[in-house]
């Protein structure tokens, strides 16, 4: 993504970004934001995590937002989120919601999968991606305990927490280390 950041060291001030505060050189068509990626999250109403984040951008027929590059190049809004929060960002595949909610850009609703995986996950088993964790529902924990977990002090070995919570050591390791269980905030 494009940024349009100001040198430090001149003299000309600039303006501020709308979203990041970097100062940056407004032109007519960039009067708010320092970067593209900025312009994109000032279109989404940032909420709590396990409420939808709406775009408040043009939307495509088909309900998803629309999200137009500096250059003319446009993609759907939760696809760029996506992309630019993600490693391993696949471009053959879909960005998929787990809330089915079309305009939702909340990174923690969001998921990667084919059209038929996604189809198949949502009908057969009533799957959420490992990332959410509780809505997984083979998911023991639920978000309540996994905070009770990452608040335990450290000294308290594994082993006593899984007996605790009945899930594997392995389990707790993997929370601890913050593998698993990512988007709960301590
Ligand atoms: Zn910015
Ligand atoms: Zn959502």
């Amino acid at each position: 993504m494009k940024r349009y950041r100001i040198n430090p060291n001149s003299a000309y001030r600039g303006k501020e970004c709308a979203v990041c505060s970097e100062r940056f050189i407004p032109t007519g068509s960039r009067s708010l934001y320092c970067s593209d990626l900025c312009r994109l999250w000032g279109l989404i109403t940032i909420k709590t995590q396990e409420e939808c984040w709406p775009w408040k951008g043009t939307r495509n027929r088909d309900g998803y937002g629309i999200y137009k590059f500096s250059g003319g190049r446009t993609t759907t809004a939760h696809r760029e989120i996506y992309r630019n929060l993600y490693g391993g960002f696949d471009p053959g595949l879909e960005v998929c919601h787990i809330c089915d909610n079309r305009l939702c850009c909340n990174p923690h609703h969001l998921f990667q999968g084919t059209h038929a995986e996604n189809m198949h996950d949502m009908a057969q088993k009533g799957r959420a991606p490992p990332l959410l964790g509780e809505k997984h529902h083979q998911a023991k924990l639920t978000e309540i305990q996994v905070r009770e977990i990452l608040r335990t002090d450290a000294t308290v070995p594994h082993v006593h927490l899984a007996k605790k919570f009945d899930v594997t050591p392995e389990m707790i390791s993997l929370i601890r280390n913050r593998r698993n269980w990512k988007h709960v905030c301590v």
